[in-house]
């Protein structure tokens, strides 16, 4: 990062304190301050109208919630994990949470801001995968969530777009202008764009810890990982190529797994 930009960034963060933490440190240990220009409410706007739209052409293609007993086993997995949720941010828990399922052949899932949930069928036919590697899966989208990855990545884009024009918008009190900029980058940029390597390290971390709390084996995430990988050796589904090295992430998980294990013993006995 040159002098300039790294100034400027500086001086942002001074005058908006808009480098803050989305979530309080845990056991996970993810505390990484994060630039956070645009407000919650436009990227969460922005995400809200998307989602519906992807209900609506999957209604529309008969392919929502099509499987009832993968949506009951689902929406079981990830209401556990949301209880949860508010370790890491007690507004969280009272977000407007949806889970649904679509089916697809994809091993993905995702959770958008604001907490809206969608799980591939795919994941759970291709993968067999067991209600742990499930919650280990979701319990990641959910921690992309509660970090406002999605609303971080927007920022960073904006900032690469307007550079120093859009801190003095900023500077020059005009944050509903910037809004309505940020709005008219569209969704696209929002949803399409992959989330950074720290960024997917973050969700590995405190999805773990979140699956954890909830009474899952953290162990499963290994598991789900070395599954997907095997099951696509020949070509690598979006969910793995937007994701770090699986050897990293593997072994980041096995390291962090000792330290999240009395968690889930702890809620397993209640
Ligand atoms: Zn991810």
């Amino acid at each position: 990062m040159s002098l300039i930009k790294t100034t400027s960034v500086a001086v942002m963060c001074a005058l908006l304190s808009a480098c803050a933490s989305t979530t309080n440190n845990s056991v996970s240990g993810v505390q990484r301050s994060q630039l956070l220009l645009l407000p919650t409410s436009t990227v969460n706007e922005m995400s809200s109208q998307s989602y519906t739209e992807t209900l609506q052409t999957a209604k529309k293609n008969n392919t929502l919630n099509a499987d009832k007993a993968l949506l009951n086993r689902v929406t079981t997995i990830s209401n556990r994990l949301i209880a949860q949720v508010g370790v890491f941010r007690p507004d969280a828990a009272k977000w407007k949470w949806e889970v649904n399922v679509e089916k697809n052949d994809q091993l993905n899932a995702y959770c958008m801001p604001g907490g809206k949930i969608m799980v591939f069928s795919g994941l759970a036919e291709k993968l067999n995968a067991t209600d742990d590697e499930l919650a280990a899966v979701i319990g990641h989208e959910i921690a992309h969530a509660l970090r406002e990855h999605g609303r971080e990545r927007m920022s960073q884009a904006y900032i690469q777009q307007f550079g120093l024009q859009a801190l003095a918008t900023v500077v020059g009190g005009t944050a509903g202008s910037m809004a309505a900029q940020g709005a008219g980058m569209g969704s696209q940029l929002l949803f399409s764009m992959p989330n950074g390597r720290e960024q997917e390290r973050e969700a590995d971390r405190m999805g773990l810890e979140l699956a954890a709390r909830a009474g899952y084996n953290p162990e499963a995430a290994v598991s789900l990982w070395k599954k997907m990988m095997a099951a696509n050796k020949e070509a690598p589904p979006e969910f793995l190529s937007t994701h770090p090295s699986s050897e990293n992430r593997i072994k980041d998980l096995q390291a962090l797994t000792p330290k999240v294990m009395p968690l889930y013993l702890a809620a397993k006995s209640k």
